[in-house]
């Protein structure tokens, strides 16, 4: 059981009655978190004990762990592919779960290119909305008086399609906004948002992130705290203002709403909120006409004490610029979560980024831990009980995450690299390392080596004409734009130099590469306006060689060097970019609808 378990303190004093019942529950969970996990497991195995797929492991209605432990193999997305495609394509009967499937959640995450679809039941928003239930009372443990002012949070729905059966397929969020869990949820003074709820569920992004910024700026001096749900979301938001400011700032000095805003509910809901305010429209002109953004958001929104954004895994490539924006406010990474299930919560929210630990929930789901041990393949579909359980994991020791759940899901690796910091009683908490295989990420799009690969593969051919070919590449995310945008590394062999590729080829094998990256990656350029153009940094002959030696230099084995498909390191940027002979970006955008094409 767990180590460590004696440091943690309980959680307290709350700030009324309804924190208090919730930091009670965390506690109780916590304290009894094998119990629990226990409980969950029972529950999930008898309510699904007659679906298809328990029984075609010969479970024969067997509850305890050990059967379970014993009969059931741990699997990937692409494992169970056929039986959601069933489900997808209409199939009703208890295949997963025994209540029915509600709808897919599109995960970020993506299979032969295109997002995965999570299936889900009506009972887990219930779990969503407890862990969200969770978040204030912890907070209001670190930051008092939330309750005298409002938060700025730029949150949206994106677009969703059915599956040919006729499920719905969105993303979690947007099933989480457009449930009755959100859109009638009770007045809570500790969580009044600026945004109407019509602004968040306006599906135009553009109108959404208009309004909601409008009303961020009228309610200016009551907020106390900006967010969104991930860094990326923030910055976009900045970037927004950056561009829109003139035309918000004419809507607050007339009080007419931008002609561009045409839909009839958001105009109505806009008209009661929006007064003519010309010495606000004055303030906003002036401070957004300044050269300098530094500090932007403490100059508009003097009174906010935090921003809320996750700054843990990929996005941790944000904090720099978050900081620059905000003056160094704390950043605060509130809860880990996914299409697949909702996890945990982050029981010190205003500790430093580099600390954030989370602490799993045990009654979310039944979660078990395969031991990763760096540099190796990992694990084998033959020995699952190498697999320990939430109690037992091992402090400093690094995990892949595999969830039960409700839904379903049965024995699911996520995917996520968890290295466990230390516990609350008996549950762990966990540092997010890294998502397992992704090598670049500006938003929520995750592209793999493979992906990569085969990206640069199919854009070379477009260089075949010139008799050149791609000797080597390497990428690197570049957020120092807004929004940030994948930078691909060429060294070419030109091999007829009076005939080399000019600007415009490359531009488009720019394009070639993006046509060939996921669906996420391109939804992320077309629709979500969250990526920005791709670009391809031509680089002198022998760059990638100069690479090698410095990695050599730094202690690198010259045998088992491999080159790196993607860098982040500076100086070995600064290397290549030193080197730098062109560069092009992408002239167009890449095809993406949200119907699923391949
Ligand atoms: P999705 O499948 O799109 O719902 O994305 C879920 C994934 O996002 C998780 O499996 C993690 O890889 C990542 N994620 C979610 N919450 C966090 C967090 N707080 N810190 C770091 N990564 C996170």
């Amino acid at each position: 059981m767990a180590v460590g378990s004696a440091i943690s303190s309980p959680l307290g004093p709350p700030a009324c009655e309804k924190d208090a019942k919730a930091l009670r529950l965390i506690e109780e969970m916590t304290r009894n978190a094998d119990a629990v996990q226990e409980r969950v497991l029972t529950d999930i195995l008898a309510q699904n004990a007659r679906t298809e797929y328990l029984s075609r492991f010969k479970l024969n209605g067997a509850i305890d762990r050990e059967s379970f432990k014993s009969k059931l193999p741990v699997i990937t997305y692409e494992d169970l592919q056929p039986e959601i495609q069933r489900i997808a394509n209409g199939d009703r009967t208890a295949i997963l779960s025994a209540h029915p499937i509600s709808e897919f959640l599109t995960s970020s995450g993506t299979s032969a290119g295109e997002r995965k679809l999570m299936p889900t039941i009506k009972e887990e928003l219930d779990r969503r909305q407890l862990l969200y239930s969770l978040l204030m009372p912890v907070m209001n443990l670190y930051v008092p008086g939330l309750d005298k002012g409002k938060g700025l949070y730029f949150l949206f729905v994106k677009s969703e399609t059915r599956t040919p059966g006729g499920l719905l397929a969105r993303p979690v969020l947007t099933s989480y906004y457009k449930s009755e869990h959100f859109k009638t949820r009770p007045y809570d003074p500790y969580n009044v948002y600026t945004s109407p709820n019509e602004a968040i569920l306006c599906p135009d992004s553009f109108q959404s992130m208009y309004t909601q910024m409008l009303c961020g700026l009228q309610d200016r001096h009551q907020v106390l705290r900006v967010g969104a749900v991930f860094a990326s979301g923030l910055l976009r938001a900045i970037r927004f203002l950056q561009l829109n400011w003139e035309q918000l700032s004419v809507d607050i000095e007339t009080g007419d709403l931008n002609r561009k805003i045409t839909d009839p509910s958001l105009r109505e809901c806009m008209a009661k909120i929006l007064k003519p305010n010309p010495e606000l429209a004055r303030f906003v002109q002036q401070e957004c006409s300044k050269e300098s953004w530094e500090g932007i958001i403490t100059r508009i929104w003097p009174n906010t004490k935090y921003l809320d954004v996750i700054v843990t895994g990929a996005m941790t490539q944000y904090i720099p610029t978050l900081d620059y924006y905000s003056g160094g406010l704390p950043k605060a990474c509130t809860m880990y979560a996914s299409s697949e299930c909702y996890f945990g919560l982050n029981l010190n929210p205003m500790c430093k980024p580099s600390e954030v630990s989370y602490t799993i929930m045990p009654n979310m789901a039944y979660f078990e831990f395969l031991p990763h041990e760096p540099n190796s393949s990992g694990f084998t579909r033959d020995s699952p009980q190498k697999l320990v359980d939430l109690v037992d994991v091992e402090v400093g020791k690094e995990y892949e995450l595999v969830i039960t759940t409700y839904a379903g899901l049965c024995r699911y690796r996520v995917g996520d690299i968890l290295r466990v910091t230390g516990f609350h009683n008996s549950a762990p908490q966990f540092h997010f390392v890294r998502r397992k295989n992704v090598l670049l990420s500006i938003d929520s799009d995750k592209t793999d080596e493979a992906e990569l690969q085969k990206a640069v593969e199919n854009a070379s051919q477009l260089l075949r004409e010139f008799n050149t070919s791609v000797v080597e590449y390497t990428s690197y995310a570049d957020t120092k734009t807004i929004p940030g945008h994948y930078v691909i590394y060429w060294e070419l062999l030109v091999k007829d130099p009076t005939n080399s590729p000019t600007d415009e080829v490359l531009k488009q094998c720019c394009l070639a590469m993006e046509e060939y990256l996921n669906s996420v990656y391109r939804q992320g350029r077309v629709a979500d306006n969250s990526i920005g153009p791709l670009e391809i940094r031509v680089v002198k002959n022998g760059t990638f060689e100069e690479l090698m030696d410095y990695a050599i230099s730094r202690g690198a084995s010259i045998n088992q060097y491999k080159v790196p498909r993607c860098v982040n390191f500076t100086p070995i940027v600064e290397l290549l970019d030193s080197r730098l002979v062109s560069a092009h970006f992408s002239p167009g955008l890449p095809q993406w609808n949200p119907e699923r094409r391949r």
